[in-house]
């Protein structure tokens, strides 16, 4: 099989954090979140956490609902190929690959 040139590109993507010494538990973040697989909770601390980040779409409402400012987002380089199907994901001390 025959493959083109690799065609590399650039872009950005946002993910969110959750400070886990100023969340309260109040799960407003999990219960508006529209893609709803971010974002767990840990019942035994009753604090919320980042299930998979790599969901996230950025969109910014858990931040706007927190009202502990737990939430924070980063906005990371993402380098990707076209062809494979692979994403190398370039943050600070990380490195992912994505399917
Ligand atoms: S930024 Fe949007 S998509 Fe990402 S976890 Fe928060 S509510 Fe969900
Ligand atoms: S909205 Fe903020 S305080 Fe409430 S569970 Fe989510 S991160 Fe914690």
């Amino acid at each position: 099989m025959a493959y083109g040139p690799l065609r590399t590109h650039f872009t950005s993507r946002k993910r969110i954090t959750i400070d886990a010494g100023l969340c309260v538990g109040c799960k407003l973040c999990m219960r508006c979140c529209p893609l709803g697989k971010v974002i767990g909770y840990d019942a035994d601390a009753r604090r919320a956490y980042v299930d998979d980040a790599l969901v996230c779409g950025g969109c910014g409402a858990c931040l706007r609902i927190c009202p502990a400012n737990a939430v924070h987002m980063e906005e990371e380089l993402v380098k990707g190929a076209l062809s494979p199907r692979m994403v190398l994901v370039i943050a600070p001390g990380q490195h992912r690959a994505t399917p």
